[in-house]
């Protein structure tokens, strides 16, 4: 019997449209030819534990074959199989009405694109000039037959011979897709697609080193070996299962941080494991993304808009069926679903590292260095996932000792408020360079935190807007006396007048001034101050609010006017110190002072450096 028809599809180029819609995603078909012979399969086994059937099951491995010669690429299942009822049901009504749905939709919009169903077996058409379906059903009675199509909506289906049950999907592959016939094109695509399938999957042979080169075993390929960890109970799993896995999906990375599990099945269904890699690199950061599946099959590891941006950042897992198939990112953003999904992985993130450091806060303050990345972005980027994180964000003195907020805000209260009634948050960003200012302030009993995270700067602004009364100064950006300013406010008014009304500089300032060498796009006004007998003779200060302005033109567009601006200091002269009184009368001494203080602060380079050792070997003669 032979039965010719017309599918029920109303537009003639259902194909073209369907090719050139998904022209950039052609390798896609693979992953749902592969799902419905998985969802087959799948089937027949839960058909056997109901006992509506009875035979045997046989190996229900699914193999891949390309056969280069015929120009085709088979699915083979031992799965359900199909009477000719269901393939004129499933196949030429249902699945070609998907595809007039997905013509109707999108007809009058070339970019809405990808709608929000797969376009499943038709798929095929992609890379296929003719697809043909054999098939046996599962019941004993059953007919083997075969379906046809060469691209039109014409098809055509006959008996046919076939002794199993399953079902066999051959691809008669296009002239300008002939990539799907080279068998490691196909391993590669399974291995992106089908890695987690629950069914195994063969494509051509193992191969082994015999006589120093590979040959072919008789044994399968297996693609899917491993299992999709995250399916399973986390009470089932050890920590070595999570760290396996996480080698599995990225090999060569070292061991991740943390992890967290994640697993909804209300309002939405989610499952999936997202790790806290140890990033040592920016190009980590390119390399290995979150991978999102849809029941264990790969979708994209594109999750910008389903993850929060700050979570991009992170590896692993997610498997949702409620995320959309073939989606546009458009598509994506305004699903409600997807937005829920966001909002839920934020929290889940939340919880789990107010968790870990709550009961393991020593692992938790080691791995900070390397976390602190991770949370600094979502505090920055995420206002939600900043009210959960303040409670476990930390902060490190220069003595490696870490505090949350709360803490540290305790331990400064007494010392380190101002006269106004601010409080003073005192950071250094690197602890060589800025090591004498870090010890003054710390003999003057202050704390100094370290900021050296490259978010740093960003997040102690924030934190300035966040806490009340405030501010953050890094230990150089003044003199000591002035850093914390406790001073009464009366007594420096009368200071201030005096300094206005002295127009002239000082015979002390005017020698500083003449010394000072030139340094490109540097400039300094020179200030004296009485800072005690001990203090150093010269200081450079920048103050907090010009570094910054300096340090944000670099990150931020439209700032370029701080960047274009010169760097400018101030050289605070101590008049306690012996070697600034005998100074005055010494162009030498002033020479060598200014020098010094350069040398501290990484300044004195090139020729000023040169001339700087020349004098100082002068002195060690004398
Ligand atoms: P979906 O899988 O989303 O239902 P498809 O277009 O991929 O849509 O497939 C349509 C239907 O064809 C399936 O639901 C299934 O009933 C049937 N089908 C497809 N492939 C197979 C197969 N290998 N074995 C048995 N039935 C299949």
């Amino acid at each position: 019997m032979a039965n010719k028809g017309n599918i029920g599809v109303t537009t003639e180029n259902i194909f073209p449209v369907i090719k050139k819609f998904l022209y950039s995603d052609h390798e896609i078909f693979l992953r749902e030819m592969v799902s419905n012979a998985v969802d087959a399969t799948q089937k027949l086994k839960t058909l056997a534990i109901s006992g509506d059937f009875k035979g045997e099951e046989g190996d229900l491995t699914i193999h891949i074959n390309v056969d280069k010669k015929k120009g085709t690429l088979t699915i083979s299942d031992h799965g359900i199989g199909m009477t000719e009822e269901e393939i004129d049901k499933y196949i030429n009504q249902i699945a070609f009405s998907g595809a007039n749905d997905f013509l109707d939709k999108y007809k009058d919009t070339a970019n809405g694109i990808i709608g929000h169903f797969g376009l499943g077996f038709y798929s095929a058409f992609m890379v296929s000039k003719k697809v043909e379906i054999i098939t046996k059903g599962y019941k004993e009675d059953a007919k083997a037959v075969k379906w046809s199509c060469d691209g039109s909506p014409e098809f055509e289906i006959k008996d046919a011979k076939r002794e199993e049950r399953g079902t066999d999907i051959i691809l008669y592959i296009d002239d300008d897709c002939k990539e799907f016939l080279e068998q490691n094109k196909i391993i590669e695509l399974l291995g992106k697609y089908c890695k987690f399938l629950p069914v195994p999957v063969a494509c051509g042979k193992k191969t082994e080193w015999k006589d120093g080169k590979s040959v072919e075993t008789k044994e399968d390929n297996i693609i899917n070996e491993k299992e999709a960890l995250w399916t399973k109970a986390p009470s089932t799993l050890k920590d070595e299962d999570y760290k396996d896995f996480y080698r599995y999906l990225y090999p060569y990375t070292d061991e991740p941080l943390f992890w967290i599990h994640l697993n909804v099945d209300y309002p939405f269904n989610l499952t999936g494991i997202l790790y806290f890699p140890r990033i040592s690199s920016n190009i980590d950061l390119q390399k290995n993304k979150i991978q999102l599946y849809c029941n264990n099959v790969f979708v994209t590891d594109q999750v910008e808009g389903i993850v929060p941006e700050f979570l991009t950042l992170l590896h692993g897992v997610i498997d949702s069926p409620d995320i959309p198939l073939n989606v546009s990112r458009s598509y994506l953003q305004s699903d409600a679903n997807v937005k829920k999904i966001s909002t839920y992985i934020t929290k889940k993130v939340a919880d789990r590292l107010a968790s870990i450091f709550k009961e393991n806060r020593k692992e938790y303050e080691e791995k900070w260095d390397k976390l602190k990345l991770f949370i600094h972005y979502g505090m920055l980027s995420k206002e939600d996932f900043y009210d959960k994180a303040k409670d476990f964000s930390l902060l490190k003195d220069t003595e490696g000792k870490f505090f949350t907020y709360e803490e540290y805000k305790t331990l400064i209260t007494t010392e380190q408020t101002d006269r106004d009634g601010n409080l003073i948050y005192l950071y250094a960003t690197d602890k060589e360079e800025q090591y004498s200012y870090i010890e003054a302030a710390k003999e003057k009993g202050y704390s100094v935190l370290l900021m050296d995270g490259d978010l740093d700067v960003a997040l102690l602004g924030m934190l300035e807007q966040k806490m009340e009364k405030s501010r953050f100064s890094r230990v150089d950006s003044d003199i000591i006396s002035r850093l914390i300013n406790k001073e009464e406010k009366k007594k420096e008014k009368k200071d201030d007048k005096k300094d206005d009304e002295k127009k002239e500089d000082s015979p002390l300032v005017k020698a500083f001034k003449e010394a000072l060498p030139k340094i490109e796009n540097t400039e300094f006004t020179i200030e004296e101050q009485s800072m005690g007998e001990g203090a150093q003779p010269v200081m450079i200060i920048q103050s907090e609010y010009m570094r910054r302005m300096k340090d944000m033109s670099r990150f931020q567009s439209g700032m370029g006017f701080y960047g274009q601006m010169p760097n400018m200091y101030t050289l605070v002269l101590n008049t306690d110190n012996t070697f600034i009184k005998q100074a005055e009368n010494e162009a030498e001494t002033v020479k060598q002072l200014i020098d010094l203080a350069l040398l501290q602060n990484g300044m004195l380079k090139g020729e000023a450096l040169s001339e700087f050792l020349k004098r100082s070997y002068t002195f060690i003669g004398k």
